[in-house]
């Protein structure tokens, strides 16, 4: 039995279940060799579409971006990028040896793709996801935002789910809240899709 409670103010959905787990339980339980099985597009269909949608929708602006991909599991989307002739292009994944460790240096676009909702503490989780972020920079967020009839199917909602780690789910509010708190402003374009920046940066200023 893992309780979801929903906060009366922000909507701001979680459990409380995983909050003293370590990162050896979280990969014993969660993050272990049946994770594809319950998240398949995780290894290849996730970050080959979000390469494209990145290199088609900023082609000329490639070769001035720095990006980042914050919480980028097999570091797939930044060898895509890279590839395809974005300036530079990191993974951070403390989950993976290979990208445990921060990469140096500030970025103009950070990705973040389906990693909120996996969030524990989410607070500490998108100050640190905002810190290498430029002034100019934005923040490519995946998370899905709760559907309008979230008060009635409840914890039967497809994407609250313990077992692949959805244990942070925000509302419209309480993400513009937590983004808010680090000086961002937050724009979402599709219910799973969000930008989010302290300043324009040049790659979105025909499309903000
Ligand atoms: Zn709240």
């Amino acid at each position: 039995m893992v309780p979801y409670f929903r906060c009366q103010a922000c909507g701001f959905l979680f459990t409380r279940f995983f909050d003293h787990w370590t990162d050896v339980e979280f990969q014993a339980h969660v993050y272990n060799e049946d994770y594809a099985a319950v998240d398949p597009e995780y290894a290849n269909v996730r970050p080959t579409g979000w390469a494209q949608a990145i290199t088609d929708g900023f082609q000329t602006h490639l070769a001035n971006i720095e990006a980042l991909d914050w919480g980028g599991g097999t570091g797939r989307l930044a060898e895509l990028l890279r590839a395809s002739g974005v300036r530079r292009a990191e993974t951070w994944e403390p989950f993976n040896p290979d990208f445990a460790s921060l990469p140096e240096g500030d970025f103009n676009l950070i990705s973040c793709i389906e990693v909120l909702e996996h969030l524990p503490d989410p607070k500490t989780g998108i100050r640190d996801l905002a810190r290498p972020l430029r002034t100019e920079g934005a923040m490519l967020i995946s998370t899905l935002l709760q559907p309008a009839n979230i008060l009635e199917i409840r914890t039967a909602w497809w994407y609250l789910a313990p077992r692949n780690g959805h244990i942070s789910l925000h509302s419209a509010k309480s993400l513009e809240l937590v983004l808010g708190g680090q000086g961002c402003h937050l724009k979402t374009i599709m219910p799973h899709v969000h930008w989010a920046w302290r300043q324009v940066p040049f790659y979105l200023k025909n499309q903000a």
